[in-house]
């Protein structure tokens, strides 16, 4: 294991107000906030990961950085345990440097930061220093899309893919599922930041993705007519100037049905193939869809800092 030594200080995490939260935690002074993090970066996994769309995975994986800790917290997570701080070791600004040079060494067509909201100004740092030893890949931006624009705008420069979700249209439900009942306000005009930044999509001759964005809708179960009204937003509003994933994996992690019975089953056949059916008819060109069955629980990687961790080298 490697001694972590201290990272530069970012002034920002005096008061933090990186996400849409804004509850201004004195990281700096070891306070987490609602996102459950100090400025010290923790990190789960950081490996190729295959189950991206395929645009995204391409045949070689995504380098995939899973980071501890996030701002927006759904009940139903299915990260859930790092999500909520739980997993993942430290990391210094170093280290997500030689991370990110370690994953485009073994192949990955980019860097696809998980979840990256609350350590922006570190991860701005580490791939401009990635970049002057070579990286080439594109950075991918993975996010639940609780940003604020200021946050977004920072990254002009640094990413080149957004992969954003748009979770939620109606107030209730992103008050019940994420205590944010503005989270479709915040989430779309963070989104409109994203795709100032990249444009649209350009693709290389392989048809891996180098720049754009692409937002993602999984469907929850009961909440078809919410899903059309999403996008129905997003093909009114951008065309095709973006790509939409719509996505069947839902999958209800242990003992949600307890306080959210709604959502103890998956999402049917017949429910993800209506949303889908929509899309068509409105017109949506530009969409991943998932066909067969739904993910599997054991899709989830387990978050105990594997390719986090530098490795001894034996002499
Ligand atoms: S990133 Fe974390 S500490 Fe900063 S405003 Fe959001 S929840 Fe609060």
């Amino acid at each position: 294991m490697t001694q972590i030594t201290s990272d530069p200080v970012f002034p920002e995490m005096d008061a933090c107000r990186l996400c849409a939260r804004s509850c201004g935690a004195r990281r700096n002074a070891g306070h987490p906030g609602v996102c459950g993090m100090t400025a010290e970066i923790r990190a789960g996994r950081a490996a190729l990961h295959m189950w991206e769309e395929p645009c995204i995975s391409g045949r070689e994986g995504s380098g995939a950085v899973f980071f501890t800790g996030c701002p927006l917290r759904c009940v139903f997570c299915q990260n859930r345990s790092i999500a909520l701080g739980k997993e993942g070791v430290p990391v210094t600004v170093a280290r997500l440097t030689e991370i990110f040079l370690e994953l485009a060494a073994q192949g990955a067509n980019n860097i696809n930061l998980v979840t990256p909201t609350h350590y922006v100004p570190q991860i701005v740092e580490a791939v401009r220093m990635a970049r002057a030893k070579g990286l080439s890949i594109p950075i991918l931006y993975n996010t639940g899309s609780y940003e604020t624009r200021e946050t977004i705008r920072r990254l002009q420069g640094t990413v080149d893919i957004f992969l954003p979700d748009l979770k939620y249209k109606d107030p209730e439900t992103a008050a019940r599922y994420s205590r944010a009942p503005d989270y479709f306000a915040v989430a779309t005009a963070a989104i409109e930041e994203m795709v100032t930044i990249t444009g649209p999509p350009r693709f290389d001759d392989r048809g891996v993705l180098l720049r754009g964005t692409i937002v993602r809708h999984m469907v929850l179960p009961g909440h078809v007519r919410e899903a059309r009204k999403i996008l129905e937003y997003l093909h009114e509003t951008y065309g095709n100037d973006i790509y939409v994933s719509i996505m069947n994996q839902y999958t209800p992690m242990e003992g949600i049905g307890v306080h959210f019975p709604e959502l103890g089953r998956r999402v049917t056949r017949r429910e993800y193939d209506r949303v889908v059916e929509y899309a068509l008819s409105i017109g949506i060109e530009n969409a991943y869809i998932q066909e067969g069955p739904t993910a599997e629980e054991s899709f989830i990687p387990s978050f105990r800092g594997e390719g986090v961790l530098k490795q001894e080298v034996e002499t």
